[in-house]
């Protein structure tokens, strides 16, 4: 076995020893729950749900999260009842594996009518505790990751389900590390040609820019230090699957200027700004890309400072300014609460969620909208669509648009009508109806002049008066 409770538990130092037991206790009914079943690597089942736990673990969550993680598959594939859960771990274990449970039963792209009512019913119950979700989508990785010893058809069906299903609830919660991975890991599965093809270019670029990064990296950390401004200085490359849809619409590789970021982790939010000031005054930024999330914030709680700037002639680095706090929840997103406000994190957590999370208040929306769970389905399935395109009004406030809108559809979102329109700007260019919008795009509608229209209208009853 590759993995044991050890590895768990050493990550729990700091939990009281009830809390020790408890994990431990349910350790031990697993393993015993599971006893006799094997993986289709051939490994015993047990370290399917000793992984899924260690990711959970990871986020230094309550106990009974972590119960649930190592107990999530005993009620589907084992002879175990909610109500010996519910006797041996308390309610809140009992549900959450039982939640989990029915996430795993349910077919969501099916259109049969029982399924339907069973999928709104998931839905609805994963909603009411988010620990369901960060349960689910760690099973889904670590199946995914070991996805090569199922038949193919069961590893397509699988991919196709978790870059269509999960990778958005991944993205839905602010977890962007993990929608990342399993966009990678699907993305291998279902193009195989593509991914090698991306991968293997996007490898290369960054072999020929590893001294590159090196010298920033060290310039940077030097030049913030020498001012005051204690930081750590990590790099980062973009997943297959987001270069893939960049090149998708039509950027070339080479062009997409965010392939390589370097985050600055600064120690405190007015460090942020500093640092930008000192790395603007090194390097040149590229016009526009200077973006303020700390300010505006995108929709999933992402805050820092992005510029991209020319680290040499032609080859623009992006730098992500941050605090360690921002850091994680740009990484984790909702998850990253318990590391921030400790065991009770999951109360900000679920409250947090359901006020400032854009899908699940819409959930919650859509279920006293919809009667008909084909309509509820219908509408949650292009609510959870990961192409999402989001931009700034004028004001600044972010505008969510449907993946691979225009300048009319932004319109029509925001109420405009095109007849009052005089022209429209995106990111300061003056730009037809018809123009594509990106995310950050900044919108401006210049609406006509009303008193201008009025004459005109006015001119024409007049030509119409004397032609008539
Ligand atoms: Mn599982």
């Amino acid at each position: 076995m590759d993995i044991s409770i050890n590895d768990i538990m050493v990550l729990l130092k700091d939990y009281s020893d009830n809390d020790k037991k408890k994990i431990k206790k349910a350790y031990e009914f697993a393993a015993l729950a599971h006893n006799g079943q094997y993986r289709c690597s051939g490994e015993p089942y047990i370290t399917h749900p000793l992984h899924v736990a260690k990711i959970v673990a990871e986020l230094m969550p309550d106990a009974d999260t972590i119960c649930a993680a190592l107990l999530h598959d005993t009620i589907e594939d084992c002879n175990v009842t909610y109500e010996d859960l519910k006797h041996e771990f308390g309610e809140t274990v009992a549900n959450l594996v039982d939640g989990v449970s029915k996430m795993s039963a349910f077919k969501f792209l099916s259109k049969k009518e029982q399924d339907l009512k069973y999928t709104r019913k998931v839905i609805i119950g994963s909603t009411k505790d988010i620990r369901t979700i960060i349960i689910k989508i760690p099973d889904k990785l670590h199946n995914m990751s070991t996805m090569k010893f199922k038949p193919k058809d069961r590893q397509v069906a699988n991919a196709f389900e978790a870059l269509h299903i999960f990778a958005p609830m991944a993205n839905s919660i602010g977890a962007y590390n993990w929608k990342n991975e399993l966009e990678d890991l699907s993305f291998q599965i279902l193009e195989p040609d593509i991914f090698k093809d991306l991968s293997d270019r996007r490898n290369l670029f960054y072999e020929q820019n590893s001294a590159l990064i090196k010298e920033v990296s060290d310039k940077i950390k030097m030049l913030l230090e020498s001012n005051d401004v204690p930081c750590e200085i990590k790099s980062r490359v973009k997943n297959i699957y987001s270069i893939y849809k960049k090149t998708n619409e039509g950027n070339d590789f080479a062009s997409i200027q965010d392939l390589l970021s370097i985050k600055i982790i600064v120690d405190e939010l007015l460090d942020c700004y500093s640092a930008v000031h000192y790395v603007h005054r090194e390097y040149n930024p590229l016009g526009n890309t200077f973006k303020d999330y700390i300010a505006h914030p995108k929709v999933n709680k992402y805050r820092a400072l992005h510029s991209t700037v020319m680290v040499k002639d032609n080859v623009p680095f992006q730098m992500q300014i941050k605090t360690p706090n921002m850091d994680l929840v740009d990484d984790l997103g909702l998850c990253a609460y318990w590391g921030i406000y400790g065991h009770n994190g999951y109360k900000k957590m679920q409250k947090d969620l359901n006020k400032d999370f854009p899908l699940y208040s819409k959930i919650e929306r859509f279920n006293e909208q919809y009667e008909n769970d084909e309509d509820f389905i219908y509408h949650l399935e292009a609510e959870l669509s990961p192409y999402k395109t989001f931009v700034y009004n004028s004001s600044g406030e972010i505008i969510e648009l449907p993946y691979g809108s225009n300048v009319e559809n932004y319109l029509t979102v925001v109420g405009i009508n095109v007849d009052d329109v005089d022209y429209c700007t995106v990111n300061g260019k003056r730009v037809s109806l018809k123009q594509l919008l990106k995310n950050d795009d900044l919108v401006f509608v210049k609406k006509k002049d009303q008193r201008l229209v009025l004459q005109k209208w006015v001119l024409h009853s007049f030509l119409f008066l004397i032609y008539f």
